[in-house]
C-alpha cells in the first residue's frame, strides 16, 4: 500500500463497527487526504468488511483492509495486539488511529510500545498548526486540557467518542471506491482463553446508542421522583436514562447508568440534564453531546456554561408540564 499515512482501526462490538470508529476515521481525514488512509476491520473477510462498513457511507475512496482470522472475533486483546503489531510493522503508517474505548484502552498502549510509537489517549480536539498537528486531550479527570504536539513518528492516537464525527458531516461520500484487501492474521498459540461471556449490561449499551439521554442528578430529590425522569425519556425514540455519580451511588439508578469520568462517556444528539450541577467530572463525559439542555433551579449552576439551552426552574414544576405539553401535541 503506497503512501499510507493513517491506519484507522475499527472496534467491533456485537457484530457491528463501534460508532467511535467514525470519530477515528474523521480525524484521519483531517490529518491526511483519503488516498493516504486505510481502514482496518479485524476478524472479517472482504465480504464481511464491506457489509460491516455499509452504515458508514463515508469510506468512499479509502482502502479497506479485512484482517481476517476467526480468533479476532473473540475480542481478546492479546490477539488483536499481535495481529495489529504485525500489520503496522508491514504497512508502517505514521498514524494508527482508534477509538478510546475500553477495548482499545487494553490494546493501544501495548501496540504503541511494540511499534516504538507515542500513544496519545482521549484525544478530543485537533489543530492544524504551522508546526504540524496539535491534539488536545483532557487530563486529571477533566480538570485540565493538555495540548500535545507531535515530534518523532509513528503515533498511536485514541480518540474520544463523539469528538470528531460530527465535524465531518456533509463530507460523506457514497459507496466503496477504495480497494478492499484481505490479509490473514497469523496468530501465535493462545495465551488466554475466554471462559464465559456475560450479556452486556443493557443500561450501558443503551447509553452508547441512545439519540436522547435524560440524565438525573441529585436535584431529582430521591428515588421516588425517578418516575418523571423515565416518563420524560419515554417521550423520545431511542432514548435512555442516565445519572450523575451521587444518583448511581445512592442506587436510584444502576452503576452502569453513571455518566462521568468514572462512568460512561456519551455522545447523544440531545442530553437533557435534570438537577445536575455540572461538576467537571460529569461534564468531561458529555463533550460529544450535540445539544445539551439543562434544567436546574439554580441559575448559577456550572451546567449552564455547557448547556445550549437552560431552564432555570424546579424539576417538579418543569418536567410534568413539559410531559403534558408534549403529550397534548
Ligand atoms: C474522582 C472523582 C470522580 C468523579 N466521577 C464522577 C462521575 O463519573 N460522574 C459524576 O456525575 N460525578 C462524578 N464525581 C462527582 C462530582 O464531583 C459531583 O459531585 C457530582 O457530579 C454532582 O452530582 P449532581 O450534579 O447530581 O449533584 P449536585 O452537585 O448536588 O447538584 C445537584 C443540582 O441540582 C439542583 N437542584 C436541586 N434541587 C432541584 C430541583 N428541585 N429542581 C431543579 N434543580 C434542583 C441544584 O441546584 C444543583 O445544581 C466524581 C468526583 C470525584 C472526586
Amino acid at each position: 500500500m503506497k503512501n499510507l499515512r493513517a491506519l484507522v482501526v475499527a472496534d467491533i462490538f456485537q457484530g457491528q463497527v463501534s460508532p467511535v470508529a467514525k470519530d477515528a476515521l474523521a480525524l484521519a481525514r483531517l490529518l491526511c487526504p483519503k488516498e493516504q488512509v486505510a481502514f482496518v476491520v479485524c476478524g472479517a473477510d472482504e465480504k464481511q468488511a464491506i457489509t460491516l462498513l455499509e452504515p458508514f457511507g463515508d469510506v468512499a475512496g479509502i482502502d479497506i483492509i479485512a484482517l481476517s482470522g476467526e480468533r479476532l472475533l473473540e475480542k481478546i486483546g492479546d490477539d488483536w495486539l499481535h495481529a495489529l503489531t504485525c500489520l503496522c510493522q508491514n504497512l508502517a503508517p505514521e498514524f494508527v488511529i482508534c477509538g478510546w474505548s475500553s477495548f482499545f484502552m487494553e490494546v493501544a498502549p501495548g501496540l504503541a510500545a511494540n511499534l516504538n510509537a507515542a500513544c496519545i489517549t482521549g484525544v478530543d480536539g485537533f489543530e492544524d498548526t504551522e508546526k504540524g498537528p496539535v491534539f488536545s486531550r483532557l487530563m486529571a479527570g477533566g480538570a485540565y486540557c493538555a495540548r500535545v504536539a507531535l515530534q518523532k513518528k509513528p503515533w498511536v492516537i485514541c480518540v474520544s467518542p463523539g469528538a470528531f464525527a460530527k465535524k465531518e458531516q456533509g463530507q460523506q461520500g457514497k459507496g466503496f471506491l477504495g480497494r478492499v484487501q484481505q490479509i490473514e492474521a497469523a496468530l501465535p498459540p493462545n495465551r488466554v482463553r475466554v471462559m464465559e461471556r456475560l450479556a452486556p449490561d443493557t443500561a450501558e449499551s443503551a447509553l452508547d446508542t441512545a439519540r436522547v439521554i435524560v440524565a438525573a442528578g441529585r436535584g431529582v430529590g430521591g428515588p421516588e421522583n425517578m418516575e418523571v425522569i423515565f416518563a420524560t425519556a419515554a417521550l423520545f425514540g431511542r432514548s435512555a436514562v442516565a445519572g450523575s455519580r451521587p444518583v448511581c451511588d445512592a442506587g436510584w439508578l444502576p452503576v452502569a447508568a453513571q455518566v462521568g469520568v468514572t462512568g460512561r462517556t456519551v455522545s447523544p444528539a440531545l442530553y437533557l440534564a435534570c438537577g445536575i450541577s455540572g461538576a467537571f467530572q460529569h461534564l468531561a463525559a458529555i463533550s460529544g453531546a450535540r445539544c445539551v439542555v439543562a434544567v436546574n433551579c439554580d441559575g448559577r449552576a456550572p451546567i449552564f456554561s455547557r448547556a445550549d439551552f437552560g431552564i432555570v426552574e424546579r424539576l417538579e414544576n418543569f418536567l410534568p408540564a413539559f410531559i403534558e405539553c408534549c403529550q397534548n401535541k
